[in-house]
Formats: C-alpha cells, sequence, structure tokens
C-alpha cells in the first residue's frame, strides 16, 4: 500500500520550494515517516520556484532516491501562488496537502488534517504558537484582522500554508499572483465548505523567510481589495422560470 505509486495515488502533497536546499532532505525524512503511518498511497510535489541555491540539486536526489517524489521546475522565479497552482494542477491525487517547505509547519499534524477533511471541501491550518519574530507575530495578527474585516470573512490563520484540500474544490479556483492568501475565501465563494484546525508551528532553522514587511504589506492589501471586489461584485441570481 506504501510502496512506489505506479498507479494514482490517493494524496498529493504540494509544496513550493524557492531557495530551500538545507531543509528539503530533512522535510523528504519527515513527510516520509508520516505518510507511511497514514496508510494511503501518496506523491510528495516539489514545486522548484526558480531557486538558485542549489536546491534543484537536492531536489533531483530526492527524486532518484524515492518514486513517491516529482518536481516540477520552474524557468524563474514565479512567486508562491504560481507554484500552487502548478502543482494543483499537476498533482494526482484526489486529495491535496499544501505546506512549506522550510519545516515550519509539522508534518505530523497531516493526519489530523485529513482526518477532518471528511465530509469537508478544505481544512486550514490555525498555527497555535507562531515561531516567527514579534515583529512577524503583530503584523500577520493585524493582516489577519483586517483582512476579515474588509472582506467580511472568519478566516484566523490564513497565512498558515499547511491545509488539506479536495482536488475538486481546486479544480474550481483560477488564481492570481497573491491569491495563495486568499485560498479560503476564494474556495468559499466557490460554493465549498471550508473549517479549521489547530496546528502546530516550529522556528525556521535553514534559509530566510521570503517575505518581510517590505514586499508583503501593501501586495496583500492591494490583493484584499480585489478580493473584496471579487465578493461583492459576485453574480447572484435565481432562475425562477426556464420555459
Ligand atoms: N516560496 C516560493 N516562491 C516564492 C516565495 C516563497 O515557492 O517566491 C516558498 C518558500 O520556499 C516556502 C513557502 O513558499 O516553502 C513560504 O515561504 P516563506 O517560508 O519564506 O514564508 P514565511 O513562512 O516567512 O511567511
Ligand atoms: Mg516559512
Amino acid at each position: 500500500m506504501n510502496g512506489p505509486t505506479h498507479s494514482r495515488p490517493g494524496i498529493s502533497l504540494v509544496i513550493p520550494v524557492y531557495n530551500e536546499r538545507d531543509n528539503l532532505a530533512l522535510l523528504h525524512a519527515e513527510l516520509t515517516g508520516t505518510m507511511r503511518s497514514v496508510g494511503d498511497t501518496y506523491e510528495i510535489l516539489f514545486v522548484n520556484d526558480g531557486s538558485n541555491d542549489g536546491s534543484a540539486r537536492v531536489l533531483r536526489d530526492l527524486r532518484a532516491a524515492d518514486a513517491h517524489v516529482r518536481v516540477l521546475t520552474f524557468a524563474r522565479n514565479a512567486g508562491q501562488s504560481a507554484a500552487m497552482d502548478a502543482g494543483f494542477k499537476s498533482a494526482a491525487g484526489e486529495v491535496v496537502v499544501t505546506l512549506d517547505a522550510d519545516l515550519q509547519n509539522d508534518p505530523a499534524d497531516i493526519p489530523r488534517l485529513l482526518e477532518a477533511l471528511r465530509g469537508w471541501d478544505a481544512v486550514v491550518g490555525v498555527r497555535q504558537k507562531r515561531r516567527d519574530s514579534l515583529v512577524r507575530r503583530v503584523s500577520s495578527r493585524v493582516a489577519n484582522y483586517v483582512r476579515n474585516r474588509l472582506s467580511d470573512e472568519t478566516i484566523t490563520d490564513t497565512g498558515c500554508s499547511l491545509k488539506a484540500f479536495r482536488k475538486a474544490a481546486l479544480s474550481r479556483l483560477v488564481l492570481y499572483d497573491g491569491m495563495h492568501r486568499f485560498l479560503p475565501t476564494l474556495l468559499k465563494m466557490a460554493g465549498c465548505r471550508v473549517q479549521e484546525i489547530s496546528v502546530g508551528h516550529r522556528p525556521r532553522r535553514h534559509g530566510t523567510s521570503k517575505y518581510g514587511i517590505g514586499n508583503r504589506l501593501l501586495p496583500s492589501f492591494m490583493d484584499l481589495l480585489a478580493v473584496r471586489w471579487m465578493k461583492r461584485r459576485k453574480l447572484r441570481y435565481e432562475v425562477k422560470d426556464d420555459i
């Protein structure tokens, strides 16, 4: 059941990778341990988003050593939303689990996430004890508050990448740059049922965060206005008669 998957795997783990060389082998080992205990077939789909730190070589080695591993490689850096979109489209599993490549998400949470997906279209993580700097924790709290207020939403921690989805639900989405932060809202707009569960969080030990106030605050605020607009202008009509 857990051997290399020649037929369609049940679960696709989709992992965007941008300069995460020293995290990848550790992540692969942790994921393998977890997925063996899950007892469903799986693939680990790394999307290399134009890394230039040697991540490509590590991914090639992982691919050569483990038939569960697949690697999509972008010609150049295209952003986390693009990497996730490519992963979603290429994922063979009926269930897609997303997580970061930097080991901040804990693979040990995946079984609970899959359990919680029963009867739902998506399950999104809420990081219980954020292991980021104070500035990051405060700015993310403010961002979540503003996001929820302006888009009439109730998602606690949209920045948590650890999420599980039904592939059929993801197929309804058309993503734009920056939209990886709004997946729960976009799914709800598409009529999907989304629930939250608490998950762990760990400090980044290798490599650096790709985001800071400078490249996150203004772009994600503009994205929020776009989502607010989309939500307000969503077509709402009821066909009363069709003769
Ligand atoms: N990432 C990516 N492309 C980018 C930026 C980030 O694929 O242009 C990946 C990154 O390698 C990581 C995840 O997206 O796996 C989240 O990035 P990061 O950990 O830097 O974000 P943070 O946790 O600091 O918010
Ligand atoms: Mg991170």
